[in-house]
């Protein structure tokens, strides 16, 4: 016998309609482009959103078309979203900031139709446009009157007057809700870019619990602003989730900055905000030697890689501000695991409470996880145990975009399909999972794995120290051992036996790092975060001083 509820697909269109009729007044607010701050409302985004569907009905764009954006976080970007996946198209959010030539790649291999772009990047599709073929239709997100002349790029209209002439009304399509609505590429780490593939019902139920009060805990009360990009897993799928929640919503563009976003903070009374770690520590950067305070912010969310402990105590010590540390990957939309603490952990001391904070988290309903041994066997949850990770949900990819050499799950006894995350981890026994390290970058020394998490965290501990990378160096005798490349605080000093005798007492004698190199800058990949590859090749000629 089946139920008697409603069948109702689960839509994205739905997210936007529901916004507008009962938080049509809530704002978005955008620093853009321009300069300027941009004010309008989630029916002012509904309203154009529907003449982006219809500009594009117009333009006879057949459904799973992919549209795609090369756009930093802001209003137009923001109405995209809606009107390309509410209308059937799906949304590919290009990410500016990796190489012209790995643009062109992605773009061909998603074969897009339209690329809507801020005029920050006209020269990247400057450079892009004459080799890609599919696209036959650029857009700039600006005014009809900033579009210069002569561009180069044939047939190139202003988003202004592209949805201009568009009717704000629309009947958005009744969509099989396992329809493609989105997609993004991984920062391709290794190898070449692989597209998770989004759907509006994995979007919608990705949303839902995004905004459970363990997670992000999301309400209409909020003001929001994603410093995450929207070029990168939908910025952790926050355009959906504050829809869904009716909140304010406050959008940096292109002001990536520490003053930038502190401003922006302050005059929108921005209550949470989500990023990665690099991004916090350039705020953390500005407000100490300004000796600045938050008035608002009461909460933010840091993921993408793993929050040193030295940032949850600064945030929460000197600032009142929750650090939320979050888990994910592009391949799941992104949010796997949270960390918030349960009851029973209200009455422990701080210092224990801080343990259990510093740790990836724990499973949100629809993310069920295991971590297992070489064999593939299970292995225990007893917080030391260590072994790769693997997680299945609706909200999880099961295979890539157009997948060549092979399909990502792995079976288990039962048949049942998991996703290797390609992480290694330890999971506690009340289901807290801490990130050891990403399998390529764990330290092998004598048989045994260091965590180059550990080691960063130590050293980011230190007050002369900005930024840490640990990675492996290979060693005649231990196999590898670990070196952490550091970079200094301005003005601030350390010298390399002072770093080194700063672990003492902070981690097992056999992990401290066998040396220290001193850099300007660590090499970010195009998500902000630390790029180890990079980084190995810069120091291929390197030998260490114990080898
Ligand atoms: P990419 O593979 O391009 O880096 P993602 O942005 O999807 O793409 O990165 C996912 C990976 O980032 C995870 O598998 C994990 O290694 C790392 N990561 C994400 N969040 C954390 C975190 N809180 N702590 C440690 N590592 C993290």
């Amino acid at each position: 016998m089946l139920g008697l509820m409603q069948d109702q697909p689960l839509l994205i269109s739905a997210l936007i309609e529901f916004a507008a009729r009962h938080h049509g007044d809530a704002e978005i607010v955008s620093r853009r482009v321009e300069g300027d701050i941009h004010r309008s409302t989630w029916r002012d985004v509904a309203a154009r959103a529907r003449k982006v569907a219809n500009a594009l009905d117009q333009m006879k764009l057949a459904e799973s078309d992919r549209v795609a954006t090369l756009a930093w976080n802001g209003y137009r970007h923001l109405e995209l979203y809606y009107g390309v996946s509410g209308s059937g198209r799906v949304l590919h959010t290009l990410n500016p900031r990796l190489h012209p030539d790995q643009v062109v790649w992605i773009a061909n291999h998603a074969e897009d139709q339209v690329l809507c772009f801020d005029m920050t990047f006209l020269p990247i599709v400057q450079a892009i446009h004459a080799k890609c073929p599919t696209i036959k239709q650029y857009v700039a997100l600006c005014d009809a009157d900033k579009l210069p002349a002569d561009t180069g790029i044939p047939g190139l209209v202003s988003y202004e007057a592209w949805i201009a002439p568009q009717k704000d009304s629309y009947v958005w399509p009744k969509l099989d809700e396992n329809a493609a609505s989105s997609m993004c590429y991984t920062s391709g780490t290794t190898g070449n870019p692989k597209a998770a593939l989004y759907s509006h019902r994995s979007s919608i139920l990705h949303a839902y619990a995004a905004a459970l009060p363990d997670v992000m805990c999301l309400s209409a009360r909020d003001s929001v602003l994603p410093v995450v990009p929207m070029f990168h897993v939908n910025a952790w799928g926050l355009p959906y989730s504050a829809a869904m929640v009716g909140c304010k919503l406050v959008f940096p563009g292109a002001g990536m900055d520490g003053k930038s976003v502190y401003d922006l903070m302050e005059s929108e009374k921005v209550t949470f905000a989500a990023g990665v770690p690099t991004v916090w520590q350039m705020l953390l950067g500005h407000l100490k030697p300004n000796n600045l305070k938050f008035s608002t912010l009461t909460r933010t969310v840091i993921g993408g890689s793993a929050c040193p402990p030295a940032m949850i105590n600064a945030f929460r010590d000197d600032y009142g501000v929750d650090v939320l540390h979050a888990w994910g990957m592009t391949e799941m939309s992104p949010l796997g695991t949270l960390c918030t603490l349960k009851n029973k952990h209200l009455g422990m001391s701080a210092e224990d409470q801080m343990k259990i904070r510093l740790k990836q988290g724990r499973a949100i309903f629809g993310v069920d996880m295991k971590i297992v041994g070489e064999n593939g066997q299970e292995l225990p949850w007893d917080g030391k145990t260590y072994g790769d990770l693997l997680v299945k949900g609706p909200w999880i990819v099961k295979d890539y975009f157009k997948t060549e050499g092979g399909h990502p799950l792995v079976s288990d006894a039962n048949g049942e399909g998991w996703f290797p995350t390609g992480d290694v981890a330890t999971i506690d026994a009340d289901g807290y999972m801490q990130i050891t390290d990403r399998s390529k970058d764990v330290i092998k020394s004598g048989g045994e794995w260091i965590s180059s998490i550990d080691i960063e965290n130590i050293a980011v501990a230190h007050p002369a120290i900005a930024m840490a990378a640990c990675i492996g160096v290979k060693h005649p005798k231990w196999d590898e051992r670990p070196v952490v490349v550091v970079v200094k605080k301005p003005g601030a000093e350390v010298t390399r036996d002072e770093l080194i005798q700063f672990y003492e007492g902070k981690t097992a004698k056999w992990q401290i790092p066998d040396d220290v190199v001193f850099v300007d800058a660590i090499p970010l990949g195009a998500t902000g975060k630390m790029l180890k590859t990079k980084l190995r090749e810069q120091l291929a000629n390197y030998t260490l001083p114990t080898a």
